[in-house]
């Protein structure tokens, strides 16, 4: 079996009691099977000297649309309802090659900022697990669902989601999964017939959820004042396999509704500012009452970078502001949500920290860039979550394999996208 030695890293584990310390990390095949004190040499078939980096676990991106990679740039400065227009209208004449393209794009700018493993939410997630599968990053893909008359999906999208879950349940680096696009789009029956999947097949099912304030607003005025979140609880559709994008307009009813279900949150603070959603999302809420909050850097038509820095960053500092209270979030609870609460929130306890045992999904960041000076075990954790940022990535290690290397993207040729077609 293949395996790597990165010697005596500043390895910022995200364990249990959160360990900062200086270390070596031993992988064997697609797991770390040894962090130890440094010193303690074992022969390995690479060895990586990494005395100037910090080791830390993949960011995990629970909340994205892959395949939307290549409208970036171009449906900026809209509100979300013309954007959506738009993009349902592009999407509607996609084509397997260009959703390929896209996604294949989409997936190389993760692994190059740091992302080890992501979330999506489109339909055709069987073309996105193929350019996941050529890129190398661990993929949880939820096939789109809505009512059969408002899809553009050939057949019914529920059926077609089941069927993607059965061919692709046997993937290593593939999770398949079931979505829900969101209240306005989908009835109670597209809701439950997806819940009911989910169920069966014991996948995630992930969907968006009180992003704007008129999405809210629309839905109470057609069900007798019945906020979304609320409704979505009294049919019984909340259970810990949900995790919801946005929640920005949830009341705090609603959070304890979600809580009391074991429901997850992706929380996509710098595509909902972007959008102008106004406001921002009650994580305080969601965090006291204990739901399980991870981050999400939603489509690149709406962010425009597929990074979990800038989530870390400005959504730490969109809260403080609205609070007038910079205690109110903390550079550790904002790493959590990039790592180990975006690990559990995907029902894994395989990924999201560097600890013997678990999949050797690792990012390597360059203390010598001018941004990480100085970097010291006391202010590490505030320097990943305040000032690293993609530029600082030198070395991305997925399931044991390297994937970036010396801050240069592995199976990466900007000529293959120059003529590619995306459409
Ligand atoms: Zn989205």
């Amino acid at each position: 079996m293949h395996t790597i030695l990165i010697r005596n890293a500043l390895i910022v584990s995200q364990d249990a009691s959160r360990r900062v310390f200086r270390g070596n990390i031993f992988i064997e095949g697609d797991h770390i099977k040894d962090v130890s004190a440094p010193g303690k040499e074992d022969g390995a078939d690479e060895i990586l000297d990494a005395s100037n980096l910090i080791a830390m676990p993949g960011l995990i991106n629970t909340h994205c649309h892959v395949a939307m990679t290549h409208l970036r740039g171009f449906i900026d400065d809209i509100p979300l309802s013309g954007f959506l227009e738009k993009t349902f209208r592009l999407d509607a004449e996609r084509t397997d090659e260009g959703m390929y393209n896209s996604s294949l794009l989409g997936t190389k700018e993760m692994i190059n900022s740091g992302i080890t493993s992501f979330l999506d939410l489109y339909y055709g997630e069987d073309i996105v697990a193929q350019a996941a599968k050529k890129s190398g990053i661990r993929a949880f893909l939820a096939w789109n669902t809505l009512d059969q008359d408002k899809t553009t999906q050939k057949g019914n999208p529920v059926k077609n989601a089941e069927h993607f879950i059965q061919e692709f349940s046997k993937e290593k680096m593939i999770t398949p999964a079931i979505g829900v696009q969101g209240v306005y789009v989908a009835g109670d029956e597209t809701y439950l017939a997806a819940d009911d999947v989910s169920r069966r097949y014991s996948t995630l099912i992930h969907g968006h959820l009180s992003e704007t304030r008129e999405e809210v607003y629309n839905f109470v005025k057609g069900h007798g004042g019945k906020r979304p979140i609320e409704h979505l609880s009294e049919i019984g559709f909340l259970s810990q396999r949900f995790i919801a994008a946005h929640c920005v307009w949830a009341t705090l009813n609603e959070v304890r509704m979600m809580a009391m279900k074991g429901s997850r949150v992706s929380w996509n603070p710098v595509s909902n500012a972007k959008l102008g959603v106004g406001g921002t999302a009650p994580v305080p809420e969601f965090v006291s009452n204990g739901i399980l909050v991870s981050l999400g850097s939603d489509s690149t038509a709406s962010n425009n970078s597929q990074d979990i820095w800038s989530a870390m960053k400005f959504g730490s500092i969109s809260v403080k502001n609205e609070r007038w209270n910079p205690a109110v979030t903390n550079a550790q609870m904002m790493l959590d949500m990039g790592t180990i609460n975006a690990a559990h929130s995907l029902n894994r306890s395989d990924i999201g920290s560097i600890e013997n045992g678990k999949l050797a999904d690792i990012v390597m960041l360059d203390m010598s860039t001018p941004e990480l000076i100085p970097t010291t075990p006391e202010n590490a954790i505030s320097n990943i979550v305040y000032s690293a940022g993609t530029s600082s990535v030198s070395d991305v290690i997925i399931g044991g394999k390297f994937v970036k290397r010396n801050h240069r993207l592995l199976d990466f040729e900007p000529e293959m996208f120059r003529d590619a077609n995306f459409y």
